[in-house]
């Protein structure tokens, strides 16, 4: 008998405005690819850095996601409260080894960069020694080696980055006291026992210091599935900018949801448009399969 390793996956929003049809996709998608298998889905809402929270949109977020009938398991995660565990978890890093102070600013870090990487200046390495300055304030870095990080997403394919050459050392507690993104990520999904992370294809490039941070846990790293992203008007990741139609409520919620699917490429049959949103779902949980979604990203047309 072979043994089904049970999906877990999670959908992990950050709340800085209501949610939108780029979201709703997101959600959908890592939904329906657990809910199709029968596996465990969790929400986890993003709340690490307060000036970007927008107050009252993550429970706008729960709300509108609750009323089109997602379901989650357990208790929602909440980042903001969890900062007594990312701290054990630098801990656990800094015995390692790998860490070290960086006093240098953004502008001498954009000085000292051997090149603008597509994830933003990379980091040389100066303080890898000790810290440049004896100021009060600094970040904790990650030291990378110069190796080739590889790993098959489910729907971009083959995928590599070089995470010294292109990324350098990467912050994971900043120097203002906020835990960078990519730590808490990690140790989240570790927490949660997430196996399988599905998310816009804007996390792509992230996905490799992820999947170091992983190994240096010596944790098992998750199946990545990066969804095709949607694009606004301006052929660019949709935002607020394109305007109130993409914003996901009450009245427009199971349209969207229909629109969300047809997006992944599931041929949603068009009976389905004007059915109740758990309707929809239901389909889709019959229905998805993660061989029709597209790579590529692409305009919807009610934008
Ligand atoms: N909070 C991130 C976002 O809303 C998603 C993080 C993730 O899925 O890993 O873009
Ligand atoms: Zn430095």
């Amino acid at each position: 008998m072979t043994e089904r390793m049970e999906i877990t996956g999670r959908f992990a929003p950050s709340p800085t405005g209501p949610l939108h049809f780029g979201s709703l996709v997101a959600a959908l998608g890592s939904y329906l690819a657990v809910r199709s298998k029968g596996g465990t889905w969790f929400v986890r809402i993003e709340d690490l850095d307060p000036p970007r929270v927008v107050a009252g949109s993550a429970d706008t977020i729960l709300r509108v996601l609750d009323g089109l009938g997602f379901e989650w398991d357990g208790e929602v995660v909440w980042q903001s409260q969890r900062y007594g565990y990312y701290s054990e978890m630098l801990d656990e890093l800094k015995r390692s080894g790998h860490l070290f102070r960086c006093t240098c600013s953004r502008r001498e870090v954009l000085a000292s960069a051997p090149h603008i990487g597509e994830e933003g200046p990379v980091y040389p390495g100066t303080c890898r020694r000790g810290p440049q300055k004896d100021t009060g304030q600094s970040a904790v870095r990650i030291r990378v080696p110069d190796l080739n990080v590889c790993f098959r997403d489910g729907v971009q394919g083959e995928q590599q980055q070089n995470l010294e050459q292109e990324v350098g050392d990467f912050i994971l507690h900043r120097a203002d006291g906020q835990f960078a993104y990519q730590l808490a990520v990690v140790v989240d999904d570790i927490a949660a026992g997430v196996n399988q992370v599905v998310r816009g294809a804007d996390l792509l490039l992230s996905t490799p210091r992820q999947i170091f941070l992983y190994r240096c846990f010596g944790k098992q790293v998750p199946a990545y599935y990066h969804l095709p992203l949607v694009l606004g008007r301006n052929q660019e990741k949709l935002s607020k900018r394109d305007g109130p139609a993409i914003t996901v409520n009450k009245d427009n919620g199971s349209g969207l949801l229909w629109c969300a699917l047809d997006f992944l490429g599931q041929a949603p049959p068009v009976e389905l448009q004007n059915m109740p949103a758990p309707e929809i779902l239901t389909w889709g949980r019959q229905n998805f399969s993660f061989s029709k979604v597209s790579a590529v990203n692409n305009t919807v047309t009610f934008c």
